[in-house]
């Protein structure tokens, strides 16, 4: 055949129209369509690496969720319950295929978990990725500035994600990402012209853009973004944003609220009585603004949801009961040494007893505990005694005042 009579078997181009006429067996491709066919080939590999991707993702009932969530969480009942469902919808949404036909969009159904510091909000977020199998980036909005200031841009709370995603960006784009403190982020004062509020209403703006679902230029290693660097393009629609404050003082807020709202009406009944206790309970998103949260990003937080305080019986019930318990874990770091822990019902209410006189919270468990075994921990693995009693006496040794003083001032 000659050369020019030659042409592409898939778009009948002759050679002379192409640039590059490449030939096989019995017949010759162009460089336009092997372009096309390579596209036709990304295409589908991304979609089954998504495929891939979901199946690898273990979405469960709100009630197994639930049960997932009760099994390393005490209490937090309504939170549990809220995030079940919260945290099912995001997946269901991000499992299903887009289709053009279809005019329904689900919106994304970011949290925001109000209550006090070791209440468990944190371990609400790792619980719920551990069950996804999902990478989790857990970030304190305090060190986040406004670009261009000392701290850290917004986009370094997705390199954190990337890196927990080990920089697989498909895993990173469907991750969840905890970022703690956002109370510490609420506008400083109403008036915004007397200062820059560098580290509060900026940075409010900054995450705004990330929650909303967008594509972000994102410098891999962290850092500042400079002009030479290269930048991972990394796509926040799917990623589940959780937020969570203490929100000291809000409580104020909402007392307010609720006696304006009982004035005039009903007010003597007993069961109408807010409950003192828990006042946190009664948070709306309007509660929120009051305290410095921009309406946009209370918009973008649809879920809201409050931590009850811990109790005695719960912060008794957080020594023993959960998968990975406190108490549960020394018994296993003890057994690696053949020695036998056992700790008595009235040690066990003692330690609760103290993290109560000093307010030292779910978090002091574990120094109390520390601050216990500490001792037995350095003497039996060199010794030849197999069993440990810790009484409630023992524990009154181990834990002398000064002890205390020193866990409080850390806590
Ligand atoms: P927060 O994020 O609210 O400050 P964390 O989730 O970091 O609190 O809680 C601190 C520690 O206290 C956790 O690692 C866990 O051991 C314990 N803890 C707190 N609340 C609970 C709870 N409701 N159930 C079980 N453990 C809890």
């Amino acid at each position: 055949m000659a050369k020019e009579s030659l042409e592409c078997s898939f778009c009948g181009r002759k050679k002379p129209e192409t640039n590059l006429l490449i030939a096989g067996l019995d017949a010759h491709i162009c460089d336009r369509c092997i372009e096309q066919a390579h596209g036709i080939v990304a295409e589908e590999s991304k979609q089954t690496k998504n495929e891939d991707l979901s199946s690898e993702l273990v979405l469960k009932k709100p009630l197994e969720i639930k049960d997932f969530l009760d099994t390393y969480i005490i209490g937090q009942e309504r939170t549990k319950k809220v995030m079940s469902v919260a945290v099912y919808n995001h997946y269901k949404r991000l499992l299903q295929p887009s289709s053009l036909e279809d005019e329904v969009e689900i919106q994304k159904s970011n949290i925001i978990m109000v209550g006090q510091t070791g209440t468990g909000k944190t371990l609400m977020a790792k619980t719920i990725a551990k069950m996804l199998n999902v990478p989790l980036a857990i970030v304190d909005a305090t060190v986040l500035t406004e670009a261009g200031y000392v701290g850290e841009d917004v986009e370094s709370i997705l390199t954190r994600l990337l890196q927990a995603a080990d920089y697989n960006l498909e895993k990173a784009e469907r991750g969840i990402v905890f970022i703690d403190e956002i109370d510490k982020i609420a506008r400083k004062s109403d008036n915004p012209s007397i200062t820059r509020d560098v580290s509060g209403e900026g940075v409010q703006q900054g995450l705004l853009k990330l929650l909303e679902g967008t594509v972000v230029n994102v410098p891999p290693k962290g850092g500042r973004k400079h002009p030479d660097q290269k930048f991972i393009e990394v796509n926040t629609e799917n990623i589940l944003f959780i937020a969570g404050g203490a929100f000291d003082g809000i409580e104020r807020a909402i007392n307010k609220r609720l006696n304006m709202q009982s004035i005039g009406y009903s007010a003597s009944k007993n069961e109408d009585r807010p409950d003192e206790n828990n006042i946190l309970q009664y948070i709306i998103p309007r509660d929120l603004k009051e305290f410095g949260l921009i309406p946009e990003i209370i918009g973008r937080l649809p879920v809201l949801t409050h931590m009850n305080p811990l109790d005695t019986e719960a912060l008794r019930a957080i020594l023993t009961e959960p998968k990975n318990a406190i108490i549960k874990q020394y018994e296993k770091l003890f057994k690696m040494d053949d020695v036998t822990l056992t700790v008595t019902d009235e040690a066990l209410n003692y330690i609760v007893e103290k993290a109560i006189e000093y307010k030292l919270g779910a978090r002091g468990l574990r120094s109390l505990c520390e601050a216990i075994f500490t001792d037995a921990m350095f003497e039996l693995p060199s010794s030849d005694e197999k069993q440990l009693k810790v009484s409630r006496a023992y524990a009154e040794k181990k834990l002398s005042f000064d002890t205390i003083k020193k866990l409080k001032a850390v806590s």
